[in-house]
């Protein structure tokens, strides 16, 4: 940066100094509407839990008293919008914080994915195969935020189909390949790139039922970004669904 005053300053330099300006205000006007995107979205979202629970908590108000089979089914409707709301309000607090370069060092991210999937297989009593191709691959990065990532995949691949699941790790030169391969429903060519939009579900009322939020892979398109890596989606319908993760390698690999 050179600090320029206006009287020593030339027409070019005055000239950059205005691009520059209008760069940062270009720059700062993008970053605030996508915040009062992320706003909207979010307080669009909470609504409809938000009105369950009051509809519900009038209708026990009101002939709660002498019916327990009504206030069986409200308090269960109200605790499983809670929950939800719990849930959307967590992910997006992650959402607004992950930020580049925190806490990055060398990790193991075979051994990472074999623990997913050993968890993964211990919780939803799924049939879960894991293969990889090296037994060390060492990747730089958050390994939490990294789990989170192959957490959002095992995630929805068990979510939303039956068969068994595989995630393989492969090395590829400088690059490391994590895929989970589903036999589910897959995903329609023309939703593919929506799927990684923030709230964006296929299915709302199927998503709805399997808990989703939306936001889980905007999540963790986010956290690949910031660790200069890629994800992509290769799926057909009918025949399930790819999600591959693609990450440099540490130089120290
Ligand atoms: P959600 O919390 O709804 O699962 P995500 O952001 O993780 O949110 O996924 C967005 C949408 O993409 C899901 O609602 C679902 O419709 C679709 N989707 C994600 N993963 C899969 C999958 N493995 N098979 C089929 N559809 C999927």
């Amino acid at each position: 940066w050179k600090k320029i005053s206006e009287a020593d300053a030339s027409n070019d330099e005055l000239y950059e100094m205005k691009i520059t300006f209008n760069r940062m205000i270009d720059y700062l006007r993008e970053n605030f509407e996508k915040q009062e995107m992320f706003v909207s979205d979010a307080s669009h979202e909470l609504k409809t839990p938000i009105s369950i629970v009051k509809s519900y908590s009038q209708l026990m108000k009101r002939r709660g008293a002498d019916n327990p089979e009504l206030l069986e089914e409200s308090t269960e409707a109200i605790e499983s919008q809670a929950d939800r709301m719990q849930k959307l309000v967590e992910q997006m607090l992650l959402l607004a914080k992950l930020k580049d370069g925190e806490d990055y060092k060398p990790f193991n991210i075979v051994e990472l994915c074999r623990s997913a999937a050993e968890t993964f297989e211990g919780a939803y009593h799924r049939d879960i195969v894991f293969n990889a191709t090296a037994d060390n691959v060492q990747v730089n990065g958050s390994d939490d935020q990294l789990q989170q990532v192959v957490y959002i995949l095992m995630d929805n691949a068990v979510k939303y189909s039956q068969n068994t699941v595989k995630l393989s790790v492969k090395r590829d030169g400088g690059y490391v390949e994590v895929a989970v391969q589903d036999k589910g429903p897959g995903i329609p060519e023309s939703e593919q790139e929506k799927i990684f939009d923030r709230f964006y579900r296929i299915d709302q009322s199927r998503s709805r039922e399997t808990g989703g939020t939306g936001l889980g892979l905007s999540i963790a398109k986010t956290i690949v970004r910031v660790h200069n890596g890629t994800l992509t989606v290769s799926s057909e319908k009918g025949a399930g669904s790819t999600f591959t993760l693609t990450l440099p390698v540490s130089h120290e690999s």
